[in-house]
């Protein structure tokens, strides 16, 4: 494929796949999410959503919530992170916490991170809650899946615990995770807006790889 394109953007279902084509490919190869590995335009995207939103990523308290095992973008995000003065905190349903190794990563550049069992306690510092789906096609079976699903929705009522001046992410696509009557929280419901600033980083990451 490499022969008809300038530039080639690979999504794969296995965790280094991308990194692999890209010793063999000529051309620029970006990787667009590799199966549960990483997904770092989504990290870009996400950072510059947080400057865009809230002035500034340093200082800031980031609380991911859900599927912390197999959201490919948690980890890149918590690596990215990491360039930063912040503190990190992890809401997961069990079996479903941060991989061990990207948790050692984090904690090698010097980031406090905090696990909590509730929504509601980790919610009042923070600053970012950076929600996510269930990763379903993850699961090996429907019921493993449901065991684990719908266990932290986050809704009005539970924002009324939030800072006034804070932001609710999503790398989409949601599922029931925010519930609908979310969306009209005029300020602190950022994820449309984070999803328009893909397109923005994306298309800068393409000038910038063109040398444009
Ligand atoms: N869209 C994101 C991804 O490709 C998040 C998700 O699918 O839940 O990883």
């Amino acid at each position: 494929m490499s022969c008809y394109a300038d530039v080639l953007v690979l999504r794969h279902p296995t965790p280094g796949a991308v990194e692999s084509a890209s010793r063999h490919c000529r051309k620029p190869v970006i990787n667009a999410g590799d199966g549960v590995g990483e997904h770092p335009t989504q990290a870009l995207l996400d950072v510059f959503t947080i400057r865009e939103e809230l002035g500034t990523v340093n200082g800031m308290t980031i609380t991911m919530v859900g599927d912390l095992k197999h959201g490919r973008t948690v980890h890149s995000l918590a690596k990215l992170l990491t360039q930063y003065r912040i503190t990190l905190r992890y809401v997961a349903p069990k079996n479903l916490h941060m991989p061990p190794e990207i948790c050692s990563y984090v904690a090698s550049k010097g980031i406090k991170q905090e696990e909590f069992e509730s929504l509601e306690e980790a919610l009042p510092d923070t600053d970012v809650l950076y929600m996510t789906r269930i990763q379903k096609e993850r699961f090996s079976s429907e019921e493993e899946y449901r065991a684990s699903f719908g266990q932290y929705i986050l809704t009005p009522h539970i924002m009324t615990g939030a800072k006034n001046k804070m932001v609710v992410m999503h790398p989409l696509p949601r599922v029931n995770e925010i519930s609908a009557e979310v969306d009209s929280d005029p300020r602190r419901a950022a994820y449309f807006r984070q999803a328009e600033n893909g397109m923005y980083i994306r298309m800068a990451l393409l000038a910038t790889v063109l040398g444009r």
